[in-house]
């Protein structure tokens, strides 16, 4: 199955790093960086790859995700690119031996479409694999890591956060929303078992931390890793995992694996998404960036107006863009269409065309755009009002 693969930068770079050694002080010194913390630059996914030492999903897992239904748009699309131990997490799969998923949010702020894409296909292989799902709501690691949030807000908006993640029709026989600072009597043993065998040295190759990081900062590695070996907590069974998440969270579960190994565990598997990108036209959706950011709870005319305030491929004047046409590769509209709002890949296909042909302009571009996602907010906004009389249900210690 061939896939697209617009955003991809060019490969050819020099790797300056091998994946072994990847550290995210080193990354500043080049010219993008991804940490689980930061993520800043023109990101140059292949050679992120060749850095973390993931595998880019080919052909051949292509097709073979494809006989067990059909294949999302963020795989066809090459957006879910990078994987860790797919084959062999099918292989497990084929023998009866079913997976189950981990993923999660540090409740740092309102959801934006950026957290939701990954989220949206989990929910994708939670039907088509019929999986369990742990959410985990980090609330320890954003007061720990950010300087202006107290205990009390980052648990606020756990909850606040979870109502999204509920909106998006996970199946509540099959999902559990871990909150770390409520679930620690089950999370704590197994994050000690981690900690254990993670050195401090290792937390700083691979975080880059450094004298002045707070020791909570220095551990909290152990709580993220321990979902990944939730029904080995939960029922002692080693249960095979699978990790959905943005490519840059995989630092933390390189250690998980590591010491997943250590401790006879299976290691979980990986699939990574690229990041959802700016309005503005960065290569991330981010709450820092004013405008860039379209939140679950923006109203119509919040979406207008900063879609009408997008950054674009188009010429200066109209005359010039009928004349020479656009540049859906560089358009954060084209973008949008591209990662979530577009399923039909010959519509999307004619507007790249029309695009660079000149007969489509951005103002008509903008509108449809703004239409799609007015529409996808209300259904959500909708969903989301619904999800506070499910949310207690959803919540693995209200449920133990
Ligand atoms: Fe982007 Fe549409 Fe303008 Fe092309 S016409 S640059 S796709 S907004």
């Amino acid at each position: 199955m061939r896939r697209e693969n617009y955003f991809n930068k060019s490969p050819g770079r020099k790797h300056l790093f091998s994946p072994g050694t990847f550290s995210a002080q080193r990354y500043i010194m080049n010219d993008f960086k991804v940490t689980p913390w930061e993520v800043t630059g023109d990101i140059d996914y292949d050679e992120l790859i060749v850095r973390f030492g993931t595998k880019k999903i080919d052909d051949a897992l292509m097709e073979r995700l494809a006989g067990y239904g059909p294949v999302h748009l963020l795989l066809r699309r090459g957006i879910v690119y990078s994987q860790r131990d797919m084959e062999w997490i099918l292989n497990e799969y084929d023998k009866g031996n079913k997976f189950f998923l981990y993923t999660g949010r540090g409740p740092s702020g309102n959801i934006h479409l950026g957290h939701l894409m990954p989220w949206i296909f989990t929910k994708y292989i939670q039907d088509t694999f019929g999986a369990n799902l742990y959410f985990q709501m980090t609330d320890d690691e954003k007061f720990l890591f950010n300087d202006s949030l107290q205990l009390k807000d980052t648990n606020r908006l756990a909850y606040e956060n979870a109502l999204d993640v509920i909106a998006l029709g996970f199946d509540v026989k099959k999902t559990k929303i871990v909150v770390d600072t409520e679930c620690i009597d089950t999370l704590y043993p197994m994050a000690l078992e981690v900690a254990k065998r993670v050195t401090f040295s290792t937390t700083k190759a691979v975080f880059g931390f450094e004298n002045s990081n707070n020791i909570g900062e220095i551990f909290y590695t152990s709580i993220q890793a321990a979902p990944a070996f939730m029904e080995k907590i939960l029922y002692d069974k080693a249960t095979p995992c699978l990790i959905p998440c943005g490519i840059d969270q995989d630092p933390h579960f390189r250690i998980t694996r590591d010491v997943a190994a250590m401790m006879g565990l299976p290691k979980p598997a990986l699939l990574h998404t690229k990041m959802f990108p700016g309005l503005t036209g960065g290569d991330k959706m981010s709450s820092s960036v004013p405008g860039s950011t379209i939140y679950t709870t923006d109203s119509p005319k919040e979406v207008k107006k900063k879609i009408g305030n997008a950054f674009t491929g188009g010429a200066v004047t109209v005359e010039e863009q009928r004349k020479n046409g656009g540049k859906p590769e560089v358009c954060a509209v084209y973008k949008y269409n591209f990662f979530l709002f577009e399923s039909n890949d010959e519509v999307l296909a004619d507007l790249a065309d029309r695009c660079r042909k000149g007969e489509v302009l951005c103002g008509e571009c903008k509108k449809a755009l703004t239409e799609k996602l007015v529409k996808f907010l209300e259904g959500h906004q909708e969903r989301r009002e619904k999800a506070k009389d499910q949310i207690h249900d959803f919540m693995l210690h209200e449920n133990l």
